[in-house]
Order: C-alpha cells, then sequence, then structure tokens
C-alpha cells in the first residue's frame, strides 16, 4: 500500500498467517451489474485489492449476477473498464452465474440432508411467519415435507413447472432464532426471465447468502472482505459453508461503509437520476460514480489516495466531499500545466499599444514545478478580460479594474481603466485602457505597485472554449430516511454552461487534459461533449478549499 498502514482486517490476516490457519490470502470484488460503480465501490476494490496485494495474494473481479432482472453487460463491461482505471488488475474474473450448476447441487445436498425444503407460502404469509425482533417466528406448515417430495419439488421448480412467487426453497434452520437472518431464509425462487449470461437456461435463481459463500468458497477465497450491513448475515454465511460440505472455508469480515456529503450512495438511486434524467448519464461528471469522477475530472490517484485516507474500520461515518477535493488539488498540483481561460468575457482595448503589433510573452508552464518548461502567449492591443474582474462603482478593497484604475495583466503589463463603453441599454461592452511599457512582466520594475493581477486572453488569437462549472448535484444528504425523497433535494442549478476564451497554444487540447486555469482552478477536457472545433472544459474544483487534513 502507499502508506503501509495497518488495519484491523490486516491485523487479522496476519495472525491468521503466522499460526497458520491460513498459508495464502485471496480475497474478491464482487460488485453486482446492475449499475455502475460509485466512489463507495472505489473503496471496497481498494482495500480487497491492496490488502491482498500486501500479503502477496490475489483478488478475483467476481460479478455477484444471482438476480437476472436487473443485471445487463453493460454494466459488466462498465464495471471492468472502472476496475482498471482505478489502477488494478484482478487475478480471475468469474461471475456468479458460472455456479449455478454448483449451487443447484449444493442445493440438493442440503434437501437430502433434511436442511432445506420448498414452501408454498406465499411472500406475505413467509414474512408474517417470520416473526419480528421481539416475537419469535413461526414454523412453516411445509416444513415438515420428506426429502423425497422436497426434492420432487425442486425438480419441477427448476423445471419452470411454477410460477414466480408461487414456491420457494428455504434452509431449515431455526424459526426461534434471535437472529431474523436464521428463521428458515430463503435460499432459491422462482423467476422466469432472461438472464444476461445463462439465458433462458434457468428459471431458478440463488439469493445472495447462500450463493455468496459458495462462490467464495468455490474460488478459494481465505478472506471475505464486504460492509457492515452483513454482519448479522455472517452466522448465515458459516451454516451454508458448513452444510453444503464446501471444502473451502472463507472468513467473512466486514468494515464500514463510505458515504460522502451532498451525494447519494447506491446504485438504485443513482439509477434514478439516470433514468429520469436529472443527469446526462452515469458518467454525467456531477455523479459520484467512477465513471462521473473520470469524466469531471479526477484521477485514480486521487481517488485511491482519498479511500485510503478516510480509513478501514467498522464504522460507516460520514465524510466531507471537501476532502475529496482536496486529494485531486494534491495530485494535479504539481501535473497539471497552468493556463489562462476567460470565462465570461469582456473586450478590452489598450489605446496607446501599437495597432498590428504582436508580442510573445513568456511564461512558466507550471511555476511549482519547473521542470515542464515555458510557453508562450500573444500580446497585442485587443485583450478580453473576466467581466467579475470589473466594477464601475467597486466597493473599498476592491484592487481590479474600475475607471482610473491599474492592475497587472499576469505575464504582460500594468493597464490603467480610462474609459467604459457602454451599448444602448447601459450595459459594459468594452473597456478603453493604456499600457505601460516600462511594467513589463520579468522586467525588474519597481516603479510603482498595483494590487490587483488579472488574467486575460489576446482577442485575436484566443480560442473560443465551452466551460462546465458545477455545484453539488445532492444539496443536502441528511434527509436520507424520512419520507422526503433523495429527488426533492436534487440541486437544479448543479450545472452552469458559459462560453469563453483559452490560451492559443490550448488549440489541440485532447479529451481528458488537465489544466489549472489561473484563478480559476482545475479543469478537464470532456471526452464527449468537446469536438475538434471547441474544447469543453469541465471544472474539476475550484482553487480554493477551507479543507484541512
Ligand atoms: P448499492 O447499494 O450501491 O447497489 P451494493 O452493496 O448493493 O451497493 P454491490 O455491487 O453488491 O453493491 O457491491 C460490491 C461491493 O462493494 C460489496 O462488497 C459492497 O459491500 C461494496 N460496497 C458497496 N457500497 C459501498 C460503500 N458505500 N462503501 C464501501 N463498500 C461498498
Ligand atoms: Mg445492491
Ligand atoms: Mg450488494
Amino acid at each position: 500500500m502507499e502508506h503501509n498502514s495497518s488495519n484491523f482486517i490486516k491485523s487479522i490476516i496476519k495472525e491468521d498467517l503466522e499460526t497458520g490457519k491460513r498459508d495464502k490470502v485471496v480475497t474478491r470484488f464482487p460488485p453486482e451489474p446492475n449499475g455502475y460503480l460509485h466512489i463507495g465501490h472505489a473503496k471496497s476494490i481498494v482495500i480487497n485489492f491492496e490488502t491482498a496485494d500486501e500479503f502477496n495474494g490475489k483478488t478475483n473481479l467476481r460479478f455477484d449476477d444471482t438476480n437476472p432482472l436487473k443485471e445487463d453487460t453493460e454494466y459488466v463491461e462498465a464495471i471492468k473498464e472502472d476496475v482498471k482505471w482505478l489502477g488494478y488488475d484482478w487475478d480471475g474474473l468469474f461471475f456468479a452465474s458460472d455456479y449455478f450448476d454448483e449451487m443447484y447441487n449444493r442445493a440438493v445436498l442440503l434437501i437430502k440432508k433434511g436442511k432445506a425444503y420448498v414452501c408454498d407460502l406465499t411472500p406475505e404469509e413467509i414474512r408474517e411467519y417470520r416473526g419480528t425482533l421481539t416475537e419469535p417466528g413461526k414454523d412453516s406448515p411445509y416444513r415438515d415435507r420428506s426429502a423425497d417430495e422436497n426434492l420432487e419439488l425442486f425438480e419441477k421448480m427448476k423445471n419452470g413447472e411454477f410460477e414466480n412467487g408461487s414456491k420457494v426453497l428455504r434452509a431449515k434452520i431455526d424459526m426461534s432464532s434471535p437472529n431474523i437472518n436464521l428463521r428458515d431464509p430463503i435460499i432459491y425462487r422462482v423467476s422466469h426471465a432472461t438472464h444476461h449470461n445463462t439465458g433462458d437456461k434457468w428459471c431458478i435463481y440463488p439469493m445472495y447468502d447462500f450463493a455468496h459463500p459458495i462462490e467464495d468458497a468455490l474460488e478459494g477465497i481465505t478472506h471475505s472482505l464486504c460492509t457492515v450491513e452483513f454482519e448479522d448475515h455472517r452466522p448465515l454465511y458459516e451454516w451454508v459453508l458448513e452444510e453444503c460440505e464446501m471444502a473451502e472455508k472463507p472468513q467473512q469480515i466486514e468494515f464500514g461503509r463510505l458515504n460522502i456529503t451532498n451525494a447519494v450512495m447506491s446504485k438504485r438511486k443513482l439509477k434514478q437520476l439516470v433514468d429520469e434524467q436529472f443527469v446526462d448519464g452515469w458518467d454525467d461528471p456531477r455523479m459520484p460514480t467512477v465513471s462521473g469522477l473520470r469524466r469531471r475530472g479526477y484521477t485514480p490517484e486521487s481517488i485511491r489516495q482519498f479511500v485510503k485516507e478516510t480509513g478501514v474500520s467498522k464504522g460507516s461515518g460520514i465524510v466531507d466531499s471537501a476532502m475529496l477535493e482536496h486529494f485531486v488539488r494534491e495530485d494535479l498540483k504539481l501535473k497539471a500545466p497552468r493556463t489562462m481561460g476567460v470565462l465570461k468575457p469582456l473586450k478590452v482595448i489598450i489605446t496607446n499599444y501599437p495597432e498590428n503589433e504582436v508580442e510573445m510573452l513568456d511564461a512558466e508552464i507550471n511555476p511549482e514545478n519547473p521542470e515542464m518548461g515555458m510557453r508562450q502567449i500573444p500580446f497585442s492591443r485587443e485583450i478580453y478580460v473576466e467581466q467579475d474582474d470589473f466594477m464601475e462603482d467597486p466597493p473599498k478593497k476592491y484592487f481590479r479594474l474600475f475607471p482610473g484604475n491599474e492592475v497587472r495583466l499576469k505575464h504582460a503589463y500594468f493597464i490603467k481603466c480610462e474609459e467604459v463603453i457602454k451599448d444602448a441599454e447601459g450595459n459594459v461592452i468594452e473597456l478603453h485602457c493604456t499600457y505601460d511599457k516600462e511594467t513589463k512582466s520579468g522586467s525588474g520594475f519597481t516603479g510603482r505597485k498595483v494590487k490587483g493581477t488579472i488574467h486575460w486572453v489576446d482577442a485575436k488569437h484566443a480560442v473560443p472554449a465551452e466551460f462546465r462549472l458545477y455545484e453539488p448535484l445532492i444539496l443536502d444528504s441528511e434527509d436520507e430516511n424520512t419520507d422526503k425523497t433523495f429527488l426533492d433535494n436534487v440541486n437544479e442549478n448543479s450545472l452552469e454552461i458559459v462560453q469563453g476564451f483559452i490560451e492559443p497554444n490550448m488549440k489541440d487540447v485532447q479529451a481528458h487534459d488537465k489544466f489549472q486555469f489561473f484563478r480559476h482552478g482545475y479543469f478537464n477536457v470532456d471526452p464527449k461533449h468537446s469536438t475538434s472545433e471547441k474544447a469543453v472544459f469541465n471544472r474539476i474544483v475550484s482553487l480554493k478549499s477551507s479543507f484541512k487534513l
């Protein structure tokens, strides 16, 4: 791991190796292909891959595809791409559906041992019979069916003779167990549905709690790392391993889920945002999906560092999204070239600059990383500055352009605002300024000082560009468990699109190139909306942060 920190999972594994309980480490990342991965999954990926790596172990990517109605190969492909992009190579690539025959055979074994039975109760009745936390459950009237009858019925289930919901196979454990998960849980259901992998071969499908331990055991997983909501399922996980007589006995270990502010962290909800067109896809730059973060401009390094910094514990706290932003700033600081872009342009004419003259100014590509070298920026009589960098009637302590004031143009000269040109409606459309040749940047001029430094681009040579500025997609994630749905918290102003200009040396930027625009923050060239005529820049983060580690 990048900073070899210890955590409770590694302590368990270390002890397992030292005591000889295990002689190797095999983990797996087991997504259900029912949506795109989000940053919560990134935590699971980092933990599984890096933990195994630290002990020279292996990690499988396994698609937990036991629910045909929600799963799709589109998701399988997207998940593979995201795991690779995050920087991880899996050892084995598996599908739970590859084990359907094996799972069926294990279910038959349970029936033969008197440990499973076919139950005809309706789903409502099953729920009712299950009891509550304070009341024990009641036995199903079908609980004492003979093994032969169960075998025959289960085979008929498999052969498609029953409708969805009419029969299930249940593990026969204990209807009065204090752990509700052990009250004869359903292990197979009828579902006449086409599966993305096995087509119409099956019309019965195993339930997660039955399937998962078998998948883990068949792959020789040693440590099955999952999130805390499965803690109460662990006794069932172990029951399945034992009663199905699995040769390998993986150990389930739970860790806390990652949640971050201003984001929903559930594929079901993220899918709703996509389906109801609050966003333009799973990879919309406002989404907390791995593909959305990638399109926004986050780097794999920044996501990995963020996840590691949040730590591994049993608790599922909420992490401030400012911390994620902190790590991408840190990562891009030395990597991203600096440049200037004007997002909301205002024309400035430098009246005492010679017409038809153009000079090339030298500027460092990254003052924090001088090895990146220099760039050249043209300067001439007409430039664009930011509309926000001019005020006709400024408040005190406004050091940018206003009538009579002088500012520094980054990398160029001091200019002084002499005249404000307005259209018929009184809107400011142009400024007339003068420059002072003596003040050229780098010339060592010390004659006088100015308080404001602003950015600009040369009007004649500037390249048009589009900028997309983002605010949080979800305004308040605290209401998640009330009657208000998260959709009520969607921010209607989460995207602002503006048309501006960039330095001419930027005309050939490519998708995913990343820059720090002076004063505006870090931006990524959008891979979907950019064309050869016009680049579209997604703002990753602004420069300012109140976040402290
Ligand atoms: P969702 O509710 O978003 O669909 P899930 O847990 O159902 O999430 P899976 O595809 O089953 O999604 O998840 C694959 C792995 O990722 C599981 O081991 C799961 O525990 C883990 N995981 C999912 N969400 C988070 C999270 N927020 N933090 C940490 N791990 C997570
Ligand atoms: Mg799920
Ligand atoms: Mg799940």
